[in-house]
């Protein structure tokens, strides 16, 4: 016998089984014990099915893919015609049985695979929420007084041109805004008031969320360049401009009018030297 039939019956035999004793095994066996590469392969055959079976036996199989499954299997051994002779018979059904267990394997082993992506696809689902931008004005509030001190969830700065502008003040403190059922807050929100004039200010909030949650990204870089837009909220309609500046989205939100909001940005389109 040469090696690579002895193999191809070698691969019919499962790893810690008594296959190797039946009848039609016969031949192989003794090829094996005299061709040392054999007992090799053989050995390396025997590791990848114990391996592969310890895998499939791990993983769950959900009932419906099982049934699923044995539908796909290919046909049986015992379809083999019974007219033809003994000995072909057994070369025939070890070979079938080759192919039905190779299959058989492979379809397990793309079973687990499906089985891995859904566990994938879990975890993905399990990520962080993403809002779109307008889900996200919807859940900003304007009344910050029932919100709780910001966790320090996540981090952020305040835009660049919103630090050291003289007409602008922005509140020290950042409250928290849970966007979503999950713990922890997803949105840092601060109050800030601006000088318009020496009587008149503009006051509004100023909204920062991890840009990870925001999907698609807002298409501004920068506030000076934010489009502004009016938005209906709580009965009321404030303006509003969102941009994103490194990891950070942010919404700016003032009870004014377009112009208003125009002046801020004219006046911050430049950090303060
Ligand atoms: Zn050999």
């Amino acid at each position: 016998m040469e090696c690579q039939t002895a193999l191809e019956n070698l691969d019919c035999v499962r790893p810690d089984s008594d296959d190797l004793d039946l009848p039609e095994m016969a031949a192989a066996r003794a090829h094996l014990e005299s061709c040392d590469a054999c007992q090799e392969a053989f050995a390396e055959m025997q590791d990848y099915d114990r391996a592969v079976a310890g895998v499939i036996q791990h993983v769950d199989v959900p009932a419906h893919l099982r049934s699923a499954l044995l539908d796909a299997a290919p046909e049986k051994v015992a379809s083999v015609p019974d007219s033809v002779d003994a000995e072909t018979r057994t070369d025939e059904v070890t070979h079938t049985a080759f192919g039905s267990r190779r299959r058989a394997l492979a379809i397990a082993v793309s079973a687990a695979c499906v089985l891995m992506l859904g566990v994938g696809e879990w975890l993905r689902q399990s990520q962080p929420m993403q809002f779109a931008e307008d889900e996200l004005l919807q859940r900003l509030s304007l009344d910050l007084s029932s919100t709780k001190e910001f966790d320090t969830g996540f981090e952020f700065s305040l835009p660049a041109t919103w630090v050291g502008n003289g007409r602008l003040r922005v509140g020290r403190e950042f409250r928290g805004i849970d966007l979503d059922d999950a713990a922890g807050h997803d949105a840092a929100v601060t109050v800030f008031s601006y000088a318009a004039s020496r009587n008149t200010s503009i006051d509004g909030i100023l909204a920062a969320i991890p840009a990870s949650r925001v999907q698609p990204p807002p298409n501004s870089v920068s506030f000076a360049q934010a489009d502004s837009r009016y938005i209906e909220k709580d009965g009321r309609r404030p303006v509003v401009a969102v941009w994103q500046e490194h990891d950070t989205v942010y919404v700016c939100l003032i009870l004014g009018s377009a112009a208003d909001l125009e002046q801020i940005q004219r006046s911050l389109s430049t950090s303060a030297a």
